[in-house]
């Protein structure tokens, strides 16, 4: 799934807020720290856009509307020719994004660094010869515990003899062989969900890491996935546990520098806002009782 602007997950009209679920993203964000959890998932509080994470949107927006068009039409210079209608699109729906350059020379510079992950990725994938069966798929489902998982899978393409791989695109770097696992959380999470909403376990999970060309692909199997809603169960009982007591501790780490709740932080002097009324409630929502 992309590094998307908006968590999708979180992003209810207020009129039509619908029930909480466990997203890889926000659970990853409890993981890291407690407290950003809650700035993100309770307070919703709002962040500014980053270059790196829009810049993500941006090209995802650019691979999925690529498969809109006809098989032999999907080449490279379709793909930059989508690049700005979408920058355009992306503006309209976050007009804030138009800010986070200081002049026209960074948009271009950076403009021209979206062209060069489009372009490294028709030196990893051929998009003619493939016609997935999803693309930004939301995917919902609730395990027998009671909790409510959601995602949005990137592509997922089906063998003709059934097979199903789940590939998602990063725009980052792949990471050093020991954070593979951490990279493989999301996978698993989607895995799961697809398992448990059609009954057949995906035969491969494959990272596309367009920022130095490499592909990292896992094939899970059953044990791999029971033992994964395990932990996750494990680790919704953690947020519940968190939540009813009301206490998200900050865990201060090197990636606090990417923080954008500093000045909410105690660990950097500053006060956390008043725990919204009914925030709580609503994250209570993950699990049916
Ligand atoms: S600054 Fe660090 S400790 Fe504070 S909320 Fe952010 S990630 Fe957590």
């Amino acid at each position: 799934m992309t590094d998307t602007v908006v968590d999708s997950s979180l992003q209810d009209a207020p009129e039509e807020r619908r029930r909480a679920a466990i997203s890889p993203s926000r659970a990853k964000d409890f993981l890291q720290c407690p407290l950003l959890f809650r700035f993100r998932a309770i307070d919703r509080l709002p962040e500014p856009p980053s270059q790196a994470a829009v810049k993500g949107s941006l090209v995802h927006n650019v691979l999925e509307r690529l498969f809109d068009l006809p098989a032999a039409g999907r080449t490279e210079d379709a793909a930059h020719g989508l690049l700005d209608p979408q920058w355009e699109t992306l503006q309209e729906e976050r007009p804030d994004v138009a800010e986070m350059f200081t002049g026209p020379e960074e948009l271009t510079a950076w403009l021209a660094e979206a062209r060069g992950l489009l372009t490294q990725y028709f030196r990893m994938e051929n998009p003619s010869r493939l016609e997935p069966a999803e693309r930004e798929a939301r995917v919902e489902t609730e395990l027998s515990s009671g909790i409510l998982l959601r995602g949005f899978v990137d592509r997922m393409d089906v063998a003709p003899n059934g097979a199903v791989r789940v590939v998602d695109y990063k725009t980052g770097k792949s990471p050093h062989p020991s954070y593979q696992d951490d990279a493989l959380f999301q996978m698993r999470f989607y895995a799961l969900m697809l398992w448990r909403l059609h009954g057949t376990v995906p035969a491969r999970l494959q990272l596309v890491y367009l920022g130095n060309g490499r592909t990292l692909t896992h094939d899970p199997v059953e044990e791999e996935l029971v033992a994964f809603e395990r932990d996750l169960e494990g680790l919704w009982q953690r947020m519940a546990g968190v939540a009813r007591a009301e206490k998200f501790a900050p865990r201060p780490s090197r990636l606090c520098a990417w923080c954008s709740f500093q000045r909410y932080c105690p660990t950097f002097g500053g006060e956390p806002p008043e725990l919204p009324a009914d925030g709580v409630a609503h994250l209570l929502t993950v699990q049916a009782v």
